[in-house]
C-alpha cells in the first residue's frame, strides 16, 4: 500500500501505551489542522492531522490508512493547532486529547457526507440560527460615566494596536464592567473582527446573553457551553468555525472555540475557580486566554472586582494594564461594614443560636423597613455532624474520612462526599443512647434559628437541597425579587451576580474557618466571596435605607476584614502577595501536584515514592523541589484513598521541563505495578493547581 505519510492527533488512552499522534497513509496529500476518521485497533476514531512526525510504527507497510476526510468544513486553522499543542504541553497532556475533547462531540461522530449536509443546512438558515433576541426592542446603549468613558476610549486604543496585550479590568460590583464588554466589543466588530467571551457560568448569567442579544440584534451570537444539547453545540461550533458567529459566548471550554480574525477575549470574573478543568487535561482557561490573545494578536480584557493574585501581581508589574473603575454606577456607596467581636459576647441565651442580639435586632429593624437581608452560611444541611455525648460516636461516614451531614427537613445523613444517604437512627448505633444531638450548624439550621428569633418574618433558604428541582432556582430568587422574602440565608450561591434591589443588609455568620486554612488560596476566596456578598447589599432602589455589612469573627483584627470593611482590595492583595513571597508560593513559584487514588493508602504513597524517586534522578532536579506523599484533606471517598505530592519551582521553565522529562517515566511506572494490592487506580499531574 503506498500513499503520503500523515500524522494525525487522536484521543488515544496513553496507558494503552499509545501515544496521541499517530503515523497513517493517505492517498492524497493533507493540510495539517484536517478532520479525519482512522482506524485504530478494530474501531474507528476521529483524529485530526498534526504538523511534525509522529510516533508509532514508520515502516510505511505497517501504517493504516486514513478511511475518510472531513473535508465537508474547513480544516482547523493554524492557530488553533498552536493552542491546543501549548495546551497540551503545558498541561502535560496528550494533544489528541486535548485537540479531540475541545471539539464537539457531534463533529467527531459524524461521517462526512452527514457533516456536509449539516453544514449546508447552516448556510441556509445561518440568518435564523444562534441564539435568538429574547426582547424584541433594541437596546440603545447607555450614556457611559466618566470612569467608563475613559477605560473605554483605553480599550479603544488598545484594539487598534498591533500588539494589544492584556487589561485587567478591576472594577466594583455595581462599576459597570458589562457595559465596558459591549463596547469592546462594538469596536471590535467594527473593525470586522470576532469577540470572544467567557463567563464562569452560564446559569448564572443569562442576562449576559440577553444583553449581547439585544446590544447588537443584526449580530449572530452563540453560546457555547456544556448546557447544549449536542446538536445545538455542533450548530454553533460549525456557526462559529465558519465564521457566521460575530460573538462566542462561553464558559471555560469556549476558549477552544475555532474563531478566525479574533479580536478580543473577554474573561469575566476571572478569579473565577470554575475556569480550572478539574479532570481529564485541567487546563485554566483564563490562562488559555491570555496564551491565544497573545498568540492571534487579539486583546484580552480580564475582569474582576476581586482579581486573582496572579493577575493583580501581573498588573503590577506591568505584564498586564490595569484599568480600574472604583465607583458603582449610580453612586451606590459601599455598605458600612460592622465586626462583630464573638469574643465579646456574653454567653447568654441567645448565643447559642450563634447570632449577635445586635445583629437579631438589626434584622428586625430591616423587617420594619419593608427591607430584605440576606444571610451566608458556607455549609448546607442542619448540622455537619451527630454526636453521641454518652459514649463519643459520631456520625462518620463509613465510606469516606468525613462526617455524615445531619439533615434535618427529610431526617437523613447524607454524605456530602459519596453521596450515602440514610436515615437518622433514632438512637446511637453504638450505646443505644436516645439523646443523641446535632453539633454545629448549616443553613437548614440557621433558617429554623432565624424562624423562631425573628417570628413573624418571611425567610428562605437557598442552597443546593432547596435548588435541587429544575426551576426551583429562578423560583426563588423570583420571590426575593419581587419582595415576598424578608430574610434570604443561603450559600455563596447567593453571594454570586444576583442584582436584588431591596437588599440592606448582608450578614456572614461564620466565615473564619477560612482564615487559617490549609489551602493558601482559602483567604483570597473567602475576601473575594465577602466582597460580592457586600456588593449584594448596597445596589439598593431609592427608598431602602443605608446598606451594612455584617460579619461575625473571633478574629476582628485581622487584616482581611480591615480591608474588606475600607473596601481596599488593593490593601488585602498586597498583605496576601507579601505572604506569599516569604513563603514561595504563587506567584512567586510554580506548582505542579501529583495527584493518585488507590485502594489503599499505602499504594498511593508507594507509587508517590516511587514517582519521587523518578524524580530525583532527572536533570532539573536542583532547581524542582519535590515535597513528600501527603493524603488530600479528606483523604478517604467512597473507599478511595486519594493522595498527593506537591513539586515546586521558582522557574516556571525548570518545572515544565521537569515535568516533561518526568511523565514518560510516570507512565511506565504505572504499568509496572502489578499486584492488585498495589495497583493504583488513577494518577494526574496538575500543572498550576488552584487547591492542594
Ligand atoms: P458589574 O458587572 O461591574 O458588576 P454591571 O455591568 O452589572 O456591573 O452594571 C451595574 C448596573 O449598572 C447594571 O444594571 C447596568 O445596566 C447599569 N449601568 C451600567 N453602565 C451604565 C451607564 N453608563 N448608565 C446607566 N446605567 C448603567
Ligand atoms: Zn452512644
Ligand atoms: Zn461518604
Amino acid at each position: 500500500m503506498s500513499g503520503i505519510v500523515v500524522s494525525v492527533a487522536i484521543d488515544a488512552p496513553r496507558h494503552a501505551g499509545l501515544e496521541s499522534t499517530l503515523s497513517y497513509t493517505s492517498e492524497r496529500p493533507l493540510a495539517p489542522g484536517t478532520l479525519v476518521h482512522v482506524p485504530l485497533g478494530r474501531r474507528q476514531t476521529a483524529g485530526i492531522v498534526w504538523a511534525g512526525d509522529a510516533d508509532g510504527p514508520t515502516t510505511e507497510s505497517a501504517l493504516k490508512t486514513v478511511t475518510e476526510v472531513c473535508d465537508a468544513i474547513a480544516g482547523l486553522a493554524p492557530e488553533w493547532c498552536a493552542l491546543v499543542g501549548f495546551a497540551a504541553s503545558y498541561y502535560q497532556r496528550g494533544i489528541g486529547e486535548v485537540a479531540l475533547s475541545a471539539l464537539p462531540a457531534e463533529l467527531r461522530r459524524l461521517a462526512n457526507p452527514a457533516l456536509a449536509s449539516r453544514v449546508a443546512r447552516l448556510a441556509r438558515h445561518s440568518a435564523a440560527l444562534g441564539e435568538a433576541p429574547a426582547r424584541h426592542e433594541e437596546e440603545a446603549p447607555p450614556k457611559l460615566s466618566p470612569a467608563q468613558a475613559e477605560t473605554a476610549e483605553r480599550i479603544a486604543s488598545l484594539l487598534r494596536a498591533d500588539v494589544p496585550g492584556t487589561v485587567l479590568l478591576h472594577g466594583a460590583t455595581g462599576s459597570g464592567k458589562t457595559e465596558i464588554y459591549l463596547r469592546a466589543t462594538a469596536a471590535t466588530l467594527d473593525r470586522g473582527m470576532k469577540a470572544l467571551v467567557l463567563v464562569p457560568e452560564i446559569s448564572l448569567t443569562p442576562q449576559l446573553v440577553g444583553r449581547f442579544v439585544a446590544r447588537f440584534p443584526d449580530r449572530r451570537v452563540v453560546t457555547l457551553h456544556s448546557g447544549l444539547t449536542p446538536a445545538a453545540r455542533l450548530r454553533h461550533w460549525l456557526l462559529a468555525h465558519t465564521g457566521h458567529a460575530d460573538i462566542v459566548l462561553g464558559t471555560r471550554l469556549a476558549v477552544f472555540a475555532s474563531i478566525s480574525r479574533l479580536g478580543l477575549i473577554v474573561v469575566d470574573e476571572e478569579h473565577d475557580p470554575s475556569y480550572k478543568q478539574q479532570e481529564g487535561a485541567r487546563y485554566s482557561a483564563r490562562d488559555l486566554a491570555v496564551w491565544r490573545g497573545r498568540h492571534e494578536a487579539a486583546l484580552v480584557v480580564l475582569g474582576s472586582a476581586t482579581p486573582s493574585l496572579e493577575s493583580w501581581q501581573r498588573a503590577e508589574t506591568g505584564n498586564y494594564m490595569r484599568l480600574a473603575m472604583p465607583d458603582r454606577i449610580g453612586g451606590a456607596s459601599w455598605p458600612t461594614v460592622r465586626l462583630v467581636d464573638m469574643n465579646r459576647l456574653p454567653r447568654r441565651r441567645e448565643m447559642e443560636a450563634g447570632l449577635a442580639p445586635a445583629l437579631v435586632a438589626a434584622l428586625q429593624q430591616r423587617i420594619a423597613r419593608g427591607e430584605q437581608s440576606l444571610i451566608f452560611l458556607n455549609r448546607r444541611g442542619y448540622a455537619p455532624v451527630l454526636h453521641c455525648a454518652e459514649c463519643g460516636w459520631k456520625s462518620a461516614c463509613p465510606h469516606c474520612s468525613a462526617w455524615r451531614v445531619f439533615h434535618k427537613l427529610d431526617r437523613t445523613l447524607r454524605c456530602h462526599h459519596c453521596g450515602l444517604a440514610e436515615a437518622v437512627p433514632r438512637a446511637c448505633p453504638d450505646c443505644g443512647n436516645p439523646d443523641i444531638a446535632p453539633i454545629g450548624r448549616g443553613t437548614e439550621r440557621l433558617e429554623e434559628q432565624l424562624g423562631s428569633l425573628l417570628p413573624g418574618a418571611r425567610i428562605a433558604r437557598i442552597d443546593a437541597d432547596s435548588t435541587r428541582k429544575k426551576g426551583a432556582l429562578e423560583a426563588q430568587l423570583g420571590a426575593v425579587h419581587d419582595g415576598s422574602v424578608d430574610v434570604l440565608v443561603g450559600t455563596q450561591m447567593i453571594a454570586k451576580g444576583h442584582d436584588f434591589r431591596r437588599i440592606s443588609l448582608v450578614a456572614a455568620v461564620n466565615p473564619d474557618t477560612s482564615l487559617f486554612s490549609s489551602d493558601f488560596r482559602a483567604p483570597e476566596r473567602l475576601f473575594a466571596l465577602l466582597m460580592q456578598a457586600a456588593g449584594r447589599a448596597g445596589r439598593a432602589a431609592e427608598g431602602v435605607g443605608p446598606s451594612e455589612m455584617w460579619v461575625q469573627t473571633w478574629h476582628p483584627a485581622h487584616p482581611l476584614y480591615a480591608a474588606l470593611a475600607q473596601n481596599d482590595f488593593a490593601a488585602f492583595a498586597a498583605t496576601q502577595l507579601k505572604e506569599r513571597a516569604i513563603a514561595g508560593l504563587p506567584p512567586y513559584s510554580h506548582l505542579a501536584v501529583l495527584r493518585t487514588e488507590a485502594k489503599t493508602a499505602q499504594a498511593a504513597r508507594a507509587f508517590l515514592s516511587a514517582a519521587a524517586e523518578c524524580a530525583a534522578g532527572l536533570a532539573q532536579a536542583g532547581e524542582v523541589m519535590v515535597y513528600a506523599p501527603v493524603p488530600l484533606g479528606i483523604a478517604r471517598v467512597a473507599d478511595v484513598e486519594r493522595m498527593q505530592m506537591l513539586v515546586e519551582s521558582a522557574s516556571r521553565q525548570a518545572l515544565q521541563a521537569m515535568l516533561r522529562a518526568w511523565m514518560p517515566l510516570l507512565h511506565a511506572l504505572r504499568v509496572e505495578r502489578k499486584a492488585p494490592e498495589q495497583r493504583i487506580l488513577r494518577w494526574a499531574v496538575d500543572v498550576d493547581p488552584l487547591t492542594i
